[in-house]
């Protein structure tokens, strides 16, 4: 880690623009799982940030405390989101505990509280997580190639510990979903991945998986194409025919995935959408 820092926050739960979700609690600026499609890069503008995407984080130390205020005066029953614009659980919690100590802030209240990682660091705080009675933690994975993973993603977990965390969770009553985002052209849209993905998800114990396409937000567009010429030349036609054509991509790809699903008996949901 090149850039750490200890900041204090004005406000944590913050309200969201994401659809069925009400606030969101983000206990870092900034991700070292580096993920190099992360939209979340924007927030390298807000906080005035201008190393790389990956290399800084600021901690939130105050978070709890300031969280632990909100909430008094939050009345509504409410969706809270753990991590829209980082990942709560990355490896920097295991030290601060920041995310862990907010969890614990939550349990009095009946809000509904989820969690999106990439991490199996979750499984460390099992014991608040059965203590919130709705709760859900989804994992992101979008591919089983460790060579892939590591070009687009290199500060992550293998996703084989991820479907190990989801299970231990699932052990113990924790509901968990799978959330394969982005969908990668070429490497992780053909069928044989989709059914891996499918069944590994199934077999650990998430109740469901849902899909999400590549967002073609024109500076991780950039970057994803020069890793992809750089890295795996041969997939670069793939990535040209999502561009050129997304909505044919996209109707196709749904198609593949229903099928799949479906043979798998598993739930499928899209988070995008189809011209
Ligand atoms: S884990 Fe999420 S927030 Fe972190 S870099 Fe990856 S996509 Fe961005």
């Amino acid at each position: 880690m090149k850039y750490l820092k200890t900041i204090e926050c004005r406000s944590i739960l913050n309200k969201s623009g994401i659809p069925g979700i009400d606030y969101a609690i983000n206990p870092y600026i900034g991700c070292t799982h580096k993920c190099q499609y992360c939209y979340a890069v924007f927030m390298k503008r807000f906080s005035g940030h201008t190393e790389p995407w990956g290399d800084f984080v600021d901690i939130k130390t105050n978070a709890p405390v300031v969280l632990e205020r909100q909430l008094t005066r939050l009345k509504r029953r409410s969706h809270i989101n753990f991590g829209t614009v980082c990942d709560a659980y990355q490896p920097i919690e295991r030290k601060y505990k920041i995310t862990r100590e907010c969890l614990s802030k939550l349990i009095p209240y009946n809000h509904s509280v989820s969690i999106l990682t990439k991490s199996p660091l979750v499984t460390r705080d099992i014991d608040l997580l059965r203590r919130i009675d709705d709760i859900e933690v989804g994992f992101t994975i979008t591919t089983l190639d460790p060579k892939v993973r590591k070009v687009f993603e290199p500060g992550t977990s293998p996703p084989r510990q991820r479907f190990r965390a989801i299970k231990i969770l699932s052990q113990y009553k924790i509901h968990t979903w799978v959330f394969v985002a982005p969908v990668l052209p070429y490497f992780t849209d053909s069928e044989y991945m989709i059914t891996q993905i499918i069944k590994k998800a199934r077999n650990a114990g998430a109740r469901y998986i849902m899909f999400d396409t590549l967002n073609p937000y024109p500076k991780v567009w950039k970057n994803l194409k020069r890793l992809v010429k750089k890295h795996f030349p041969e997939a670069i036609e793939h990535f040209r025919s999502f561009q050129n054509d997304a909505d044919h991509y996209c109707n196709r790809l749904r198609r593949k995935i229903t099928d799949i699903g479906f043979q798998n008996m598993m739930s499928c949901k899209f988070a995008f959408g189809c011209g």
